[in-house]
């Protein structure tokens, strides 16, 4: 399960470079090539799945366990107060590369990388349960 035309697929052939933190036989960790951070890695299968959807759960559980494996790495070997983990789905919310994939994005007190400055809305009791009776019908 590969696509030819995707770079990720790429770097997993190795027919491209990267700088590859670990890998094993189903997950790869490399370092982002536009870092956000220093440290910011991108963990991903190595099988061709487009998004999380098309993600089969035995390989979601095995993704998150390397995410967790490189976040701890970088939480110890880099001198970092935090990190995000990102994981886009669709164009629409700029997912790029449509190899899915999970950044793991080193942050430190005050270093104004990315300002997740959720623009929160209120929403009425109304509001909500009739998002809610949507989803449970
Ligand atoms: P997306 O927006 O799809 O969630 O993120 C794709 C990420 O892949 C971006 O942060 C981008 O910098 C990174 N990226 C794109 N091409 C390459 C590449 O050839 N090598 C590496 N290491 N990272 C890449
Ligand atoms: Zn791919």
């Amino acid at each position: 399960m590969s696509d030819e035309t995707c770079i990720f697929c790429k770097i997993v052939q190795k027919e491209i470079p990267s700088k590859i933190i670990f890998e094993n036989e189903d997950n790869m960790a490399f370092l982002d090539i536009n870092p956000i951070s220093e440290g910011h890695a991108i963990v991903i299968p190595k099988k061709h799945y487009n998004t999380l959807e098309d993600l089969p759960d035995d390989e979601l559980s095995k993704l998150f366990q390397v995410v967790k494996k490189i976040a701890m790495l970088l939480h110890e070997k880099l001198n970092i107060d935090g990190y995000n983990v990102v994981q886009n789905n669709f164009k629409a919310a700029g997912q790029e590369i449509n190899h899915s994939h999970v950044h793991i994005i080193p942050r430190t007190f005050g270093d104004m990388k990315i300002r997740l400055s959720l623009p929160k809305t209120s929403a009425t009791n109304e509001e909500l349960d009739r998002v809610l009776s949507k989803l449970k019908s």
